[in-house]
């Protein structure tokens, strides 16, 4: 389960992993919190609902290239995720955690990944409560009714990078634990991106960047339900256990 900010995240954040654990059987869940009615780059649209619209479309188009299980846009406004009531922002997700019952969350870390955007911020802290309270039957127990189990997934990635953006303010990444080789699929995740139409003026960049990077993907291991010192990793599900 992927947590994200806006439309094309999971492409650029994300979609080489996504592809290639598809691949290996995993099923996979992108929910991303905002339209990305907010954007600089507006793909000719009049209006943010136009804008929207477009890009819950493009999210599709990126989601089926990356072969995505499931994938959700939320309805929060972009550019404004750090206005919102925390605790109703971390109860939806929660819920999604206890319906899809993910082994292994993916997310971005408080600094908000490379570009640092503060809505990838707040996606990351919204998740990671959201990680660690809907295993707990005093979390939201309104919502254990009807069928629905806590669950306590069990590992929490951040995507995080080796570089920084030029140009931009300084972040702060947390260090690589995980290194994904994501061999072919890094073109299958530059698709995804290009998916992302109303985005285009972005594209060089984003390349650009993602060429320079190679066929990896780099992750940092938050919590795990297994204790004791941390171990470089190659493969995300490493130690987990099926149901
Ligand atoms: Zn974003």
């Amino acid at each position: 389960m992927v947590v994200t900010a806006h439309p094309d995240d999971e492409a650029g954040g994300f979609g080489g992993s996504l592809r290639l654990y598809r691949e290996r059987g995993v099923e996979t869940f992108v929910l991303c919190l905002t339209p990305g009615q907010a954007a600089t780059h507006r793909g000719g649209a009049q209006s943010d609902e136009e804008l929207a619209a477009m890009r819950r479309k493009e999210f599709a188009a990126a989601c089926e290239i990356l072969k995505v299980s499931r994938g959700i846009v939320l309805n929060y406004p972009d550019g404004k995720l750090h206005l919102q009531d925390l605790y109703r922002v971390v109860c939806d997700l929660t819920l999604y955690v206890r319906q899809f019952r993910p082994h292994v969350m993916l997310t971005f870390g408080p600094e908000g990944a490379i570009t640092g955007h503060t809505d990838h911020s707040m996606a990351g802290v919204f998740a990671s409560l959201a990680f660690h309270w809907a295993g707990r039957n005093n979390r939201y127990p309104d919502q254990l009714t009807n069928g629905v189990q806590p669950h306590r997934p069990q590992k929490l990635y951040y995507a995080t990078a080796t570089f920084a953006l030029p140009d931009r303010q300084p972040i702060t990444l947390p260090p690589v634990t995980a290194t994904v080789d994501i061999g072919d699929y890094f073109e299958t995740k530059v698709a995804a991106f290009k998916a992302h139409k109303s985005q285009s003026p972005l594209f060089p960049l984003f390349e650009n960047h993602v060429r320079q990077r190679g066929r990896q993907e780099m992750f940092h291991l938050v919590a795990s339900v297994k204790t004791g010192p941390i171990a470089l990793e190659t493969d995300l599900l490493a130690g987990v256990q099926e149901d």
